[in-house]
């Protein structure tokens, strides 16, 4: 047994050093990857069944690495949180953002909604709401086509500060969407709490797909004056459903995987439901 420790120990090691390896470059890289022009915003469309055509997208950051590729945020958004460079990174994403809105609206229309995803540690800096309003001053775009994506978990701990800074947002003219909903094991009550507009159902919900709890989350919501988008829809039946069930909005790779700026301006046609 004192061997087996002994051997695992020596199998684990050799790959926590390269897991700092590989964090520290990408630190060190993720730093200058807004000058080098390495970010890029993906937009994933966001579909309405009542009025039954696209109505806005979310902004997806990627990061096209010199060497490795395309990164999904999941392998470097940890890392800017950890740093501090989600500060920077998340200003480039809003102002990148609000200038596609512009080429968007021409597209799909003035009530457009280009919605961005906030992290907790975003929420947390100071200043955070005065960047926010210069950037999409500087780059004229009335706040009301702009939907922030804050993750449900964001809330767990500290449902009242961070209520007081949704309501200063929302006063501004922003809309407020409860992203991921259904998997932060919040407590219904903190949905009355909350100063929110939209919640983003998660798609582990949609691919177990479970009409009676679904169906509640829809009533619910009704009830409180919610916008509901059911994300992750890969699938007609699945899509079906939904409507059936007059869920409002739509997401998922069944309406369209996210896209370049240029491939969602150009090819609408191409998109379900359009
Ligand atoms: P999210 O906000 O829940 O975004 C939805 C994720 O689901 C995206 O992954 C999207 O590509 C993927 N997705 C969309 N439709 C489908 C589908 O039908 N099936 C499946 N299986 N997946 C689908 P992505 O782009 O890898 O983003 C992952 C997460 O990274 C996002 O989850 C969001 O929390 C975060 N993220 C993305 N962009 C930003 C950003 O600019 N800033 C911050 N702070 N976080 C971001
Ligand atoms: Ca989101
Ligand atoms: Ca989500
Ligand atoms: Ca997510």
């Amino acid at each position: 047994a004192k061997g087996e420790g002994r051997k695992r120990f020596h199998i684990y090691e050799p790959s926590v050093k390269y897991d700092h390896v590989v964090k520290y470059s990408h630190e060190l890289e993720l730093a200058s990857a807004i000058e080098r022009c390495e970010l890029e915003l993906w937009y994933q469309p966001v579909y309405n069944t009542f009025q039954s055509k696209i109505v806005g997208a979310e902004a997806l950051l990627r990061w096209n690495h010199a060497r490795q590729g395309l990164l999904s945020p999941g392998d470097f958004i940890p890392v800017a949180e950890e740093t501090g460079l989600i500060g920077p990174i998340g200003d480039w994403v809003l102002r990148r953002a609000s200038a596609d809105w512009h080429l968007l609206r021409e597209t799909f229309g003035g009530d457009f909604k280009v919605s961005v995803n906030i992290s907790r540690v975003q929420l947390h800096e100071p200043g955070f709401v005065e960047r926010l309003l210069a950037i999409v001053r500087q780059e004229r775009v009335p706040s009301g086509c702009i939907v922030l994506e804050i993750t449900e978990s964001t809330f767990i701990h500290d449902v009242d500060s961070f209520s007081q800074l949704l309501k200063q947002l929302r006063g501004e003219g922003f809309t407020i969407a409860l992203d991921d909903f259904g998997t932060g094991y919040s407590s219904l009550s903190m949905l009355t709490l909350l100063p929110i507009d939209t919640l983003k159902i998660d798609r582990s919900f949609v691919h177990h797909m479970n009409p009676p709890l679904l169906f509640a989350i829809l009533a619910m919501a009704r009830a409180l004056n919610l916008h509901v988008i059911a994300e992750g829809v890969e699938e007609l039946e699945q899509f079906k459903k939904l409507v059936e069930m007059d869920c409002p909005g739509v997401q998922g790779y069944w309406i369209s995987r996210p896209l370049k700026l240029e491939q969602l301006l150009q090819g609408i046609n191409g998109i379900q439901g359009t």
